[in-house]
């Protein structure tokens, strides 16, 4: 995993329970209810437990599932993992291995063809 490596424990204490549920235990918030599938201001989204820089508000576009999307992602800073149901890939923060929801591709939205589906809260946005 990355550089930050913290117990269950840690994260727990840290984290609130649906923070945790969905960041460490690879949950998914309810479409249309997070934070951020709606917000376009200009800034970055840093993971929300570890702070490191995951997407740009520039990669940012609507989709329409009610989770933010993105068709591209910050340099080096998401991994991505075969998911257990073996249909979808799963992302995570490559720094510290939060869930942080799936990729798709081929669905046409933007020319890079991609689509990062992240759930609100495994993400923290920062105002540019
Ligand atoms: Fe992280």
């Amino acid at each position: 995993m990355g550089k930050v490596n913290k117990t269950e424990r840690e994260w727990q204490r840290e984290l609130s329970p649906e923070e945790y549920r969905i960041t460490r235990q690879k949950g998914t918030e309810p479409a249309f209810t997070g934070q951020y599938w709606n917000n376009k201001q200009h800034g970055i989204y840093v993971c929300r437990c570890c702070g490191a820089e995951l997407f740009s508000s520039e990669t940012k576009y609507d989709s329409g599932c009610g989770w933010p999307s993105f068709d591209d992602e910050i340099t080096d800073a998401v991994k991505r993992v075969a998911d257990a149901d073996g249909r979808r890939v799963e992302i995570v923060c490559k720094n510290c291995g939060a869930h942080l929801g799936h990729v798709f591709e081929g669905e046409g939205f933007t020319p890079k063809d991609t689509r990062h589906c992240v759930n609100s809260i495994s993400l923290k946005f920062v105002k540019a």
